[in-house]
């Protein structure tokens, strides 16, 4: 690392829908973004298949179709977008400090200000079967893909307030909904319990873990385990939907970004402003209940609205 860092006036990391939107913004303000990509560039829709909600397409649009048309968007107005992952940073607390970013271990960004869309890693079983069938059936967003089983039979796992949710949603959608859930409770708010079990087309199974998911290109059924008797039994299905919780990509700000208990960074009322002037938060890092493209490219949008309004103060201090 021993060139100088780059200086640089906008910087924005991530480049899901919260990265892009922020960038489209942000360049057509002049504030001359550069996105660094991370290491899964478009974020989680490129590992999508259709995505069939977010307004202006109505015939539906695929997700990594979609994310290299925000790109371009972003690009026409003149957005440096890179590939690279943004390993450390060290952000100024001053109002008009500079935020000093690594990239890639190997080079150092000073920024005026910092838009952060890392996003949330959806959490997997890790089963074999579970990881040959994602895109095949198996999916860790109902409200994305519940629609394409519509009066069909599916499952879903999970107990916490997300699994819930999605259950009731897929009920409403699908034939059956057989819920998975590993202790003899359900971690969900009572609220949200209460929903699940008067809903009269989730089956709800406690004490029961998947064994295998079946089938070959996709899914076909289930092999569930009672993990108190051992008992296993098969079911047919042709969805199955994971809900055991995200992870929202913040390690790097461990420390230095005010966050949640589960990691997610905290922003300040109606806005994108992290605990650091100049840093602001956008999309499903800051977001663990709606989790929507169309939700973060909304934050996407305000975070670039809050970044220009921040540059005008310390310019006008200047
Ligand atoms: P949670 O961490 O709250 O719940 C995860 C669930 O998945 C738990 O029931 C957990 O079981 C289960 N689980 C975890 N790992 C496994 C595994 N390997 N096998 C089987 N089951 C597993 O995540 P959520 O996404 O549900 O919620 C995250 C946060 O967002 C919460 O604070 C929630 O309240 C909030 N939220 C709020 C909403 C709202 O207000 N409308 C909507 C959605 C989320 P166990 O209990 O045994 O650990």
């Amino acid at each position: 690392m021993s060139e100088a860092p780059e200086h640089i006036k906008t910087l924005i990391i991530g480049s899901g829908p919260a990265g892009y939107t922020a960038a489209i913004y942000a360049a057509r303000a002049d504030l001359k973004p550069v996105v660094y990509t991370g290491l899964e560039p478009g974020g989680q829709l490129t590992t999508t298949t259709e995505v069939d909600n977010f307004p202006g397409y109505p015939e539906g649009v695929d997700g990594p179709t979609m994310m290299v048309q925000l790109q371009q968007q972003a690009e026409r107005f003149g957005t440096d977008v890179r590939i690279g992952m943004a390993t450390a940073v060290g952000f100024s607390k001053e109002s008009g400090g500079l935020h000093r970013v690594t990239i890639d271990d190997n080079k150092e960004v000073l920024a005026e200000t910092v838009i952060i869309s890392t996003g949330a890693t959806a959490k997997y079983l890790g089963l074999p079967s579970e990881q040959r069938l994602r895109g095949g059936g198996v999916s860790a967003c109902a409200v994305c893909d519940g629609f394409f089983y519509k009066g069909q039979d599916v499952a879903i796992v999970g107990g916490g307030d997300t699994a819930a949710e999605e259950a009731t949603y897929l009920a409403n959608i699908c034939n059956k909904v057989t819920m998975l859930v590993r202790k003899d409770q359900m971690r969900a708010s009572k609220a949200m319990q209460h929903r699940v079990t008067s809903t009269p087309n989730i089956d709800l199974r406690y004490n029961t873990e998947i064994d295998e998911v079946l089938g070959d290109m996709v899914v076909e059924g289930l092999r569930m385990v009672n993990n108190q008797t051992g008992e296993k039994e098969e079911i047919a299905i042709t969805g199955l939907f994971i809900a055991i919780g995200h992870k929202p990509n913040t390690d790097i700000f461990k420390g230095q970004l005010d966050m949640d208990d589960a990691g997610y960074l905290v922003t300040e009322g109606k806005s994108t402003k992290t605990n650091i002037p100049g840093v602001f938060a956008s999309g499903d890092v800051q977001d663990k209940e709606y989790r929507q493209a169309v939700t973060a490219a909304g934050t996407g949008c305000m975070a670039a609205l809050d970044a220009e309004r921040y540059l005008a103060t310390i310019e006008t201090l200047v």
